[in-house]
């Protein structure tokens, strides 16, 4: 038996007694199937895309403690929660999200009706447990640690932008787990310079994934800026890179059991691969890569350069774009430039494989969400306008 049923099962038992002791509850209350779970007439189901629950029980205090556990260890702990409940008999429940292995409380948690729309839910962070109270009924609802942007959502959104932009959507390969790796190319016959746009290694990071949208709504905007833009370069955008782990709900790595921003070294992961082996159809066409951008998310915003000594060909690319963002937005612009050799991070690999600077954009968990869209798009903005000055 997997042992993380073991622990749904069996660990809530020993729980449940000294819940018997308390007065509360008894064991016939929690019910644990693959897809769902049922404490006190509250259900929880979890058998929806990028969905993530892990086992139920009911504490002694009668919360309801969810767990989400990781996929494999060891993980950065960022562990990832998603959900549907609902009640037959309205009532108020408390929740406590608990991660099991090395885990601890990163996401705050939110509430949809739709998956559309989201709000914030009060909460408190005790000891790595989230804790929170619900008023739940028979309209079920979900809750989860950020936005829901699954892979059916990334097909439906690069569908959209294939038609404004008239970019060609296409594969660039399959995952682990036979998934396909959605990727759009805008290419014009004479143009042999390369912007990449990569997102989603970690599954997450949705806060990055927002900040990558809006940054390609404002490349393919059809602004005066986004034509002269697209009239000189072409554009790679592979925004899903890890659509098993959003599926599956991970806290970070892909089904091959790594981190894919430890692997574009290495390359064991066909995700890293696809991309790969993409780029160096690019340069072996003779065409040049200029720069990359890969969206992810961590505690604030943050942009991870290259230092500008560490190439010596158009050394201060990203410090003069992030200057220019810093000038462009009311909100700070935090360079952070380092290097990790042979660590297999896509920046490295960018510099070292194409001699280029690229940049790990950083959205943290929490920045307001207007917040991230109104900087992508600055930044896309003055990313096109550097680009286009360059010689
Ligand atoms: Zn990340």
């Amino acid at each position: 038996m997997d042992k993380l049923i073991r622990l749904a099962l069996f660990g809530p038992a020993l729980v449940l007694l000294s819940g018997l002791i308390a007065g509360t509850g008894s064991a016939t209350e929690v019910r644990v199937t693959d897809t769902s779970c049922e404490v006190q007439g509250v259900t929880i189901e979890y058998d929806f895309p990028a969905a993530k629950v892990d086992g139920c029980y009911l504490n002694a205090s009668g919360a309801i403690v969810i767990q989400t556990a990781p996929e494999d260890e060891p993980i950065n702990p960022s562990p990832w929660y998603a959900f549907r409940i609902s009640s037959a008999k309205p009532q108020q429940v408390n929740i406590a999200i608990e991660a099991l292995g090395r885990g601890m409380a990163r996401y705050n948690p939110k509430a949809s009706n739709d998956l559309q729309s989201w709000r914030d839910i009060d909460h408190e962070k005790v000891n790595d447990i989230i804790l929170f109270r619900l008023d739940v009924g028979p309209t079920p609802f979900y809750v989860a640690g950020q936005e829901i942007f699954a892979n059916r959502d990334y097909i439906r959104w690069l569908d959209s932008v294939s038609k404004l932009s008239g970019g060609t959507l296409f594969n660039l390969g399959q995952s682990a787990q036979q998934r396909p790796l959605p990727a759009l190319v805008k290419q014009a016959e004479d143009n042999t310079e390369w912007l990449v746009l990569i997102g989603r290694q970690h599954p997450p990071e949705l806060t990055g994934a927002m900040a990558l949208r809006a940054f390609v709504a404002e490349v393919f905007s059809g602004s005066a800026l986004s034509k002269r833009f697209l009239a000189r370069y072409n554009v790679l955008l592979a925004p899903n890179l890890n659509p098993d782990g959003v599926a599956l709900g991970h806290w970070r790595h892909s089904t091959g059991g790594g981190d894919l921003n430890r692997d574009w070294f290495d390359r064991t992961q066909p995700e890293t691969t696809a991309v790969h082996d993409y780029l160096q159809e690019i340069v072996k066409s003779g065409d040049k890569l200029v720069y990359g951008v890969d969206f992810h998310s961590t505690w604030r915003n943050v942009y991870y350069t290259i230092p500008a000594d560490y190439l010596a060909k158009e050394s201060n690319f990203s410090t003069e774009w992030l200057q220019r963002l810093a000038a462009a937005v009311p909100y700070d612009v935090e360079e952070k430039a380092s290097t990790s050799p042979g660590r297999g991070i896509f920046k490295q690999y960018m510099a070292d494989v194409y001699g280029i600077h690229s940049v790990t954009y950083e959205v943290g968990d929490e920045t307001d969400r207007n917040e991230i869209a109104a900087t992508a798009q600055a930044a896309a903005q003055v990313l096109m306008q550097y680009m286009l000055e360059r010689s």
